[in-house]
This record gives structure tokens, sequence and C-alpha cells, in this order.
């Protein structure tokens, strides 16, 4: 059996946790528009957006769970069939640490999920109830006759990703993380030891980021790449050197036998494909989080298209070298050694909002940008080992940040300057017209409307 994920991202998680929290007279309850995916180890469920039940919906209720007026549950079910959502109810046992659905809780949903899932088959309904960092409930898959109550919860917070129920582990051992959260203990160990990151493009950065991801010792690493080592590469990267040319080794081999010299206990699976792809995005979705590596901004694109659509964490870095196109002669003279570092997390800006995607961008952009990291036109190669090294050591320390809970503002891009070896923080905010943020964020697999039966 698949294991099932809920995914919460960044921006409901306030709303959702302060609403059901709150002290009132019954459980408060929010609703949950959802939609789902399917990866090759788990069926996830997406919580796209939250609605907060007037006053007036609620009838008096003698037992412990609320109960709804069936105009406002007509209304939400309208709601969500026109978006082609599932329907999720959502309260909390304030301060529980095992918490269990009441008696009232699931008669509630014995009634009401089989009637979710009569209006709209085609995504999952369920009722779940959060304790402290812990979670229960009832889910009816879609088609489903059955309801599931095995299921956890990702909660994707600004600064680190959880998944409820937590790992068993001494109070010691909590506060060990809690206090000094780099300290090596069997808990932070198996934090790392369970994530899977992909990552995307295995050349100066990203062969880069794997060295570091496999010494962390993160579970698994999906390496993602469809080229083979050429002499080139050794400018860009210690990691490729004579040999892997000499060999004309694929470049997810290259790393897949670094990892195995670095870590025995990281697991790493190389995919020869290109983003977008059908097997590099099948490979994608299954990861916790994105790091990607890649020089082109189609590429940028569908990364963040697909990590907004799974509610991924999504690393991405990038190095150029810009000459002054507005020097005279052939020769420009070279101005700026420009590193980008930004992590989208999912329900915070993204790539768009920060118009470092723009559609001006991505059409000005033909036939992808060459493989050179000088961005004058030619196919010359240059000594960018060092200045990779930086951002990849950087893209690393963001996926420890996110396993161990660092503070950290994501609401900043970086930039890196290498002529003085800076980082210059920006501020992206939201922005509330952007299309990635409004329809792609947990959307999930299409619903694909079957064709008609009766040929
Ligand atoms: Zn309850
Ligand atoms: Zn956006």
């Amino acid at each position: 059996m698949n294991e099932i994920q809920i995914r919460i991202p960044s921006h409901v998680i306030g709303p959702l946790f302060e609403e059901i929290n709150r002290s009132a007279r019954r459980e408060p309850v929010v609703f949950g528009l959802v939609s789902h995916a399917q990866t090759s180890k788990r069926q996830l469920i997406l919580v796209q957006e939250l609605v907060l039940p007037p006053e007036s919906a609620f009838l008096p209720s003698r037992g412990h769970g609320a109960r709804w007026s069936g105009a406002y549950m007509i209304e939400l079910l309208n709601q969500a069939l026109k978006k082609k959502l599932g329907l999720f109810i959502f309260h909390a046992h304030p301060n529980v640490t095992n918490v269990s659905m009441s008696r009232d809780d699931l008669s509630s949903a014995d009634d009401l999920l089989p009637r979710f899932q009569l209006v709209f088959p085609d995504r999952p309904h369920g009722s779940v109830v959060f304790g402290s960092e812990s979670v229960d409930g009832v889910i009816l898959m879609p088609k489903a006759t059955k309801f599931l109550d095995r299921f956890n919860v990702r909660v994707i917070e600004n600064h680190r990703i959880r998944t409820w129920p937590t790992v068993d582990a001494p109070s010691a051992e909590r506060l060990q993380l809690a206090r000094q959260p780099l300290t090596a203990t069997p808990l932070l160990r198996s934090l790392l030891a369970r994530a899977v990151v992909a990552v995307v493009g295995l050349s100066g950065g990203g062969s880069q980021v794997v060295s570091h991801l496999a010494a962390l010792g993160i579970g698994e690493i999906i390496g993602i790449d469809n080229q083979c080592v050429d002499r080139s590469n050794r400018l860009a990267t210690p990691n490729l050197g004579w040999f892997e040319a000499l060999l004309r080794i694929s470049k997810g081999t290259a790393a897949k036998f670094r990892v195995w010299l670095t870590n025995r206990e990281t697991t790493f699976a190389p995919v020869k494909a290109r983003i977008p792809e059908k097997e590099a995005l099948d490979a994608l979705k299954r990861a916790d989080i994105i790091v990607g590596c890649v020089n082109n901004l189609h590429a940028r694109a569908d990364l963040s298209d697909a990590a907004a659509r799974y509610c991924i964490p999504y690393v991405d870095i990038g190095l150029g070298l810009i000459p002054d196109e507005s020097a005279p002669g052939k020769l420009k003279p070279l101005v700026a050694i420009a590193g980008n570092l930004f992590t989208i997390i999912p329900g915070g800006p993204c790539l768009w909002c920060a118009d470092f995607l723009t559609k001006a961008k991505l059409d000005d952009e033909t036939g992808g940008r060459g493989r050179s990291y000088l961005r004058d036109g030619s196919d010359r190669d240059a000594y960018v080992s060092c200045f990779n090294g930086i951002l990849a050591a950087e893209a690393a320390a963001e996926v420890l940040r996110l396993i161990v809970g660092l503070e950290s503002r994501r609401e900043f891009r970086r930039q890196y300057d290498g002529f003085t070896g800076t980082l210059l923080e920006m501020a992206i905010p939201r922005k509330p017209t952007c299309h990635v943020c409004s329809s792609v964020l947990a959307a999930g697999d299409p619903v694909w409307q079957p064709i008609s039966q009766g040929r």
C-alpha cells in the first residue's frame, strides 16, 4: 500500500492553525479544498485553499463535533466542484500528543464524506484532527468505498518542513534538536536519512551539491542529467576530473560513484533524462526537496511549475559571467560574476513573483542557453569551479536548514557577487497576480474527464 501524505503549503499554515486552535464554545472547524497526485511511492493530497465557515453556517449541536446547515454545505460543495477539488474538514484537539478522532468526529465523517464523494468522486475527501505534532482522521480516496486512516501530514513552513506524526525520539534528543540543531543525534540522522532530494543538473554546481548531500547522509539523492562528462567540466567543478572525462561516463554515473565513496548509506538514483521529459518529471515528483542547478530559464520554468504543483520546496542556483554589452569592440570586458540563490517555499514568493522568470525572458531565450558560463555568445570555457562551489554549498545548507528548522528569511533572493565574494539580499514580495502562485500552486495531477462510456 502506498503511503498517503497530506501537504500543507506555508501560506495556509498560519490561518489554519490559528483558527482551529482558537478557544471557542465548540471545536472550530476549517474546510480545505484539495487536489491530489500519484507518485511512484506516495499518494499526495495537496491543500490548495482554506474556507473558514461563517458563524451563521453552524447549527446548535449536542455532541462534541460541529454541525452545519444544509444550505452552507451545498454552497461549499458547489465551490469545490467548480474548482474540481476535494473537500477536507480540519479541526484540532489542542495540546494532545497522540491525538485521535472522537466518536462524534467519526460519525460525522461517516455521514459526510460519502456525500462529498457523491458530488465529486474524482478527488479525495476527508476529516482530519490535529494534536500537538500528531494527527488522526479518515480519508476517502477517489472512487474508493473504504475509509483509510493511515496517513501523515507534511507541514511546509517558511523555515522548515516537518512530517507529523514525528519520528519517535527521547525528549532529550528533541530538546537537543531545538536548541543545538546541528549536533549529531540519532533523531537528526533519522530526519536526514528519511529525506529524498532531487538534484537537477549534475555539472559544475550540481555535482558539488550532491557531494555535500551525501556527506550529510541524505537518504536518497535523485540525480537528473542526460549528459556525459567532457574535459571542459574540470574548470567548473573539482568533482568531474580527467578520469571521468577520459571514460566519457555519464554525469549521473560519475555522481553515483562519488556518493558511494562519500557515504554508503546514501542511495543515489541517476535519471538520464532532461526536464521536462516524463521520466525526469516522474522522478522529481517523489522528492521532498528539489535543488535546481540548470543553466537556462526554460528548465527553471518547468522546475518551478513542478515544485509548485506538488508543494515541494525548490532551491535554485545559477552562475553567469556577464560582459559589458555596451562596450565597443568584439571582446567585451567582464563586468559581473553573478550568482543566483533563491529558495522557493510552496506558498511563498516564487521565481515569477521575483520577475526572475517572465514570459518576455522565456521568449527571448531561444533554444536554451549555450553550455558556456560566459554570456558573450561564445563557447569558451572559464574557471568557475570555486564560484559554483560557494553556490553549491549554500544550496546544500538550505536543504539542511529546511530539515533541521534553522530560521531563515526566505522572502529574500540572494545575489552572489564573485568579484567581492559577497551575498546581497533582495526582498521579494509575493505577487497577488502571479499565475503560478494562483493557479499552479498545489494543483496536483490534472483530473481527466472520462470519455463517454456509451460508445
Ligand atoms: Zn474532535
Ligand atoms: Zn509567484
